[in-house]
């Protein structure tokens, strides 16, 4: 089945838009993927370095709270359970501004504050967990909202071993997050690190600290409920594998980030950073844009290629119609003027003949006139007696009618319409025959003529009446010409050269008026009204002569008069004279 360029070429365009946008599809996942891949590794590296910061600095806590102790100013403090002096605080001070920790206290047993860098000495600390721990003898730890000050910290307990083996109190330290913070304060990228109940403890970004996802905020003893605030709005989305989060948190926050995490079981905590995902986005667009691009431009050039060969080929069609029909045309015109000219053939013959009429009346009235009296003469010959002379009569009347019979069979065979094509003719038979016809009007008018008949056969390749025709109008033209004049004279001759075989005629007459004009159709000189002026009988012969493979020329020689010539084919094999 073929279907139709009407429906093809839309079939075709939409099936090419349509692999252009899977092709641009298949681009931008392709780039979206790798992009994120890109920027995941770096989110794991920057990640891993936050964490590795912040557990790093918690460490040092660790180790400080381990270190006092064993404190020798302390232990004793905590063996004996008594609050110590100024002297126990100042140390302690000094080690907590050293440090830059919040407070270092030592706690006995029964969690009274036996030593602090806050001047706490003497109050009651409490039993939150981690001094339980501590007091049970690991570390414990913990973080926090101070329900005084609403700051966040993160607090250490150490057990103070007695040298018995029980333990005999716990030193703490607090230490402020804000602390912790300030160093990864100015990183480009958002980091933050999240408790076990939801809630965003420690982060690089104010407006998330302290900032619940989970529905219904969780809150611990720690971390009341009250001061825990809800996330900022956001979306989550999965693509190519990756977290990507649309989060509206301000300007600092990217709008659409790739969330990355990594469990920091340390703090208890998880670590978790946004990387700002609208560069690779970008990226991703451009390239599939310039694909997709490219792909049209290439359509678009194969499409306007594709449309100049269909207009092209749809042109040449057009032009091939055109050429038949102006081809057809043509045709037709020639047939017209085929026929016109074969009208125009036959008109000009007539009035050849008319032209002869006079001088064929009077050439026939002539031997006429001789048989009438031959025969009245052999009449009166018998009646005496004289069958002798009477026969001689008889044979001179006969003689008289086969020349009028010959007359009449030229004048025939010119009138008759020639339908033969072309073949091998006697060029001198033709102009024997037209000499034949045209002789009465010579002596009538006293020409002269000049002609030596040729001894054989002069060969061409032509229409025998035809021919006769063009030589009729010829010789008529001459007599024409030469009319009223003294010494008229009329040369005919025919010469051969190669397969050229040439027949002269020249006159005496006044030459030719205008050589350029005088094959014109209806150029004539002879005055209106004459039966010969009608102005065709030189450009129909002109017409034969090409149609035989010939050529009609005419010319005023040296000498005067006009001489016209017939150069015809001669036939091959015929030798020419
Ligand atoms: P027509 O004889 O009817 O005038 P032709 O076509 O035979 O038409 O001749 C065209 C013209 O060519 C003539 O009128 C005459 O002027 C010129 N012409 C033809 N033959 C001769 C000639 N032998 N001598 C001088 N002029 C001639």
């Amino acid at each position: 089945m073929t279907l139709s360029p009407r429906i093809l070429r839309p079939t075709v365009i939409a099936i090419y838009l349509a692999l252009v946008a899977a092709f641009a599809a298949t681009v931008a996942w392709v780039a979206l993927r790798d992009g994120l891949d890109r920027l995941g590794e770096r989110g794991v590296a920057d990640l891993s370095l936050a964490s590795g910061r912040l557990t790093g600095e918690l460490q040092r806590y660790r180790e400080l709270a381990v270190f006092f102790a064993d404190h020798p100013t302390l232990m004793p403090l905590a063996l004996a359970g008594v609050a110590g002096g100024p002297n126990a605080d100042a140390l302690l001070l000094a080690a907590s501004d050293r440090t830059g920790s919040d407070r270092i206290e030592l706690v006995g047993r029964d969690g009274r504050v036996l030593a602090s860098s806050a001047g706490r000495t003497g109050q009651n600390a409490g039993m939150p967990d981690y001094l339980v721990r501590a007091l049970n003898g690991t570390i414990g730890f913990a973080h926090m909202v101070d329900p005084e000050t609403g700051r966040r910290m993160f607090v250490y307990a150490a057990p103070v071993f007695s040298p018995q083996g029980p333990v005999a109190g716990a030193v703490t330290i607090r230490l402020d997050v804000d602390t912790v913070e300030t160093a990864s304060r100015g990183e480009v990228e958002s980091t933050f690190f999240t408790d076990a109940s939801g809630v965003v403890f420690v982060s690089n970004r104010d407006e998330l600290v302290l900032r619940s996802r989970s529905a219904g905020s969780g809150g611990t003893p720690d971390v009341p409920a009250d001061r825990v605030q809800p996330f900022p709005p956001l979306q989550e989305y999965q693509v190519a594998g990756h977290s990507i989060w649309a989060i509206q948190a301000g300007p600092y926050l990217p709008a659409l980030a790739l969330h990355l995490t990594r469990p920091l079981p340390v703090i208890a905590m998880q670590a978790e950073i946004l990387l700002d995902a609208a560069p690779v986005l970008q990226s991703a667009l451009m390239q599939t844009a310039t694909a997709a691009a490219l792909c049209l431009i290439f359509g678009a050039a194969l499409f306007i290629l594709s449309e100049r060969r269909r207009l092209l080929v749809l042109r040449l069609k057009v032009e091939a119609r055109l050429n038949a029909e102006l081809e057809e045309r043509v045709a037709a015109r020639t047939r017209e003027l085929t026929l016109a000219q074969a009208d125009l053939v036959r008109a000009g013959k007539l009035s050849a003949l008319g032209q002869m009429a006079a001088g064929l009346s009077h050439e026939l009235n002539q031997p006429l006139m001789a048989i009438r009296s031959y025969a009245e003469n052999a009449v009166a010959f018998i009646d005496r007696g004289k069958p002798q002379t009477a026969a001689q009569n008889l044979v001179q009347i006969s003689e008289l009618a086969r020349r009028m019979g010959r007359i009449i069979r030229n004048l025939r065979a010119f009138a008759r319409q020639e339908v033969e094509g072309i073949s091998d003719v006697d060029l001198g038979a033709a102009v024997a025959a037209v000499l034949e016809i045209t002789q009465p009007r010579m002596s009538q008018e006293g020409v002269t003529l000049d002609y030596a008949v040729p001894p054989e056969p002069v060969m061409v390749r032509g229409g025998e009446v035809r021919l006769q025709q063009v030589v009729l109008n010829l010789i008529a033209n001459a007599l024409d010409a030469m009319q009223g004049r003294e010494d008229a004279r009329l040369r005919l001759w025919i010469e051969a050269e190669g397969a050229r075989v040439r027949l002269y005629l020249r006159d005496t007459g006044p030459g030719i008026a205008e050589v350029d004009r005088m094959f014109d159709p209806f150029y004539s000189t002879k005055a209106i009204g004459q039966a010969e002026g009608m102005g065709l009988g030189l450009s129909i012969s002109y017409g034969i002569v090409e149609s035989f493979g010939g050529k009609l020329s005419g010319r005023n020689p040296e000498g005067g008069g006009a001489e016209f010539c017939v150069e015809l084919a001669s036939c091959a094999g015929k030798e020419a004279v």
